[in-house]
């Protein structure tokens, strides 16, 4: 009985964890255990090996050791960014800016603000997914704390134009966040040089391990704990460090950094024969976010008169790993809001499929979703009541 090939091209929720990284941090399991704030000596290999992680981090994006702060995720250094900007500023305004294409983590934490008595602009975005900087520019006004926008979008993959929203908030001295949790690995970084005052990263996302995260905070950034506590993290963040999570993390983000233009040549040149097949042979079928600022793993795309929950089972029967934007699920509709904020029709962004490229993947890969995604596709059509109803000229909609 073979085991039929798992193809995974969902490196955007989360990517295996590279076995040079397993290897780094098997040590920090049990032979080195120590809490690296105790003082004995298997104490000292743990704080020895924090502090290592912590430059291997800082090197990665151009920032100073002592800017580096670890978190449990991307979910906790954007919370924290968000909510510690906003408490420790309160008393110079009370108005911060993102856009509507955020992570649920950025987006959730603006309402929980919002509740607060805090004003939040989400600053629209085009149908690329690109937010325009002369619209921060205009939104800016003498409340305004915080400016935060994702380097590259989880969804759509759109990379946006980071260096120069950056600026933008400098000149304003306002500060500058980015949730760059899809970005490590694949854009490179500069904190320096591209204006950002604090940077969210996630291990997981760059073929590290779960539950270790990062956020970069620039020195000088008036900014409130988030998690109370003990005097880990230069009194910063509470908790006894996650210390093999962070010795995976450095290591992780060392490989992920190293070749980033080898890393994207190989998967964006299998990714754009995806594109190109599927939109050739698929009608009524389009592209979601930009053609070339785009992450390079990335594609999403939308059918109409599809469910994309029905091609994820179908594809999942063939062992094909993918996800959709949107979940028609327990009746309710769901529309993906970065869909949305591109202008595409709710009706359209229930078909939308993501399958993002890694590491893992091979032409061969590509070949076995190019022989069964455009045949699912059509088939899903021809069944679908949503393509009788619109040849029927009715309207469409969620049919749980
Ligand atoms: C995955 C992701 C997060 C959340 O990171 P976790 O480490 O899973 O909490 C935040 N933002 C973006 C853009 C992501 O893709």
């Amino acid at each position: 009985m073979g085991e039929k090939r798992i193809i995974y091209m969902d490196h955007s929720a989360t990517t295996y964890v590279r076995k040079e990284v397993v290897a780094a941090m098997i040590p920090y399991f049990s032979e080195h255990f120590g809490n690296p704030s105790s003082i004995y000596g298997i104490a000292r290999e743990s704080k020895r090996a924090v502090d290592a992680a912590r430059v291997q981090v800082a090197k990665a994006l151009n920032a100073d050791p002592e800017e580096i702060y670890f978190t449990s995720g991307g979910s906790e250094s954007d919370n924290w960014a968000l909510k510690g900007v906003a408490w420790a500023n309160r008393k110079r305004g009370n108005h911060i800016i993102t856009t509507q294409i955020e992570h649920h983590a950025l987006l959730h934490s603006c309402q929980f603000l919002e509740k607060e008595g805090f004003a939040v602009t989400y600053l629209p975005v085009d149908k690329y997914g690109l937010v325009d900087p002369a619209m921060l520019e205009a939104a800016i006004t003498d409340k305004t704390i915080l400016v935060s926008i994702m380097y590259a979008n989880n969804e759509i993959g759109t990379i946006e134009p980071i260096a120069e929203l950056g600026a933008i908030a400098r000149a304003h001295k306002v500060y500058f966040h980015t949730d760059a949790v899809q970005a490590i690995g694949n854009v490179p970084i500069d904190v320096k040089a591209q204006n950002i005052d604090m940077l969210s990263l996630s291990a997981h996302k760059f073929y590290g391990p779960k539950g270790a995260g990062a956020l970069y905070i620039k020195k000088g950034v008036r900014i409130e704990n988030l998690i109370h506590g003990g005097g880990q993290e230069r009194k910063r963040r509470a908790g006894t460090e996650n210390l093999a999570g962070i010795v995976g993390m450095g290591k992780a983000i060392e490989l992920a950094t190293a070749d980033i233009t080898g890393h994207n040549a190989k998967i964006r040149a299998m990714r754009d024969r995806l594109i190109k097949t599927v939109l050739a042979e698929i009608p009524h079928t389009r592209l979601n976010g930009h053609t070339e600022k785009r992450l390079s793993g990335n594609f999403n795309v939308s059918f109409e008169f599809i469910e994309g929950e029905s091609m994820l089972l179908w594809l999942d029967d063939e062992g094909i790993c993918a996800s959709t934007g949107s979940a028609c699920t327990s009746g309710s509709l769901e529309p993906s809001h970065v869909l949305l904020a591109t202008g595409l029709p709710v009706e359209v962004s229930h078909g939308s499929l993501r399958l993002t490229l890694g590491d893992v993947n091979t032409e061969q890969d590509v070949d076995t979703v190019l022989a069964v995604l455009p045949k699912v596709g059509l088939r899903l059509r021809e069944m679908s009541p949503l393509y009788q109803k619109e040849r029927a000229g009715k309207e469409g909609g969620c049919n749980v």
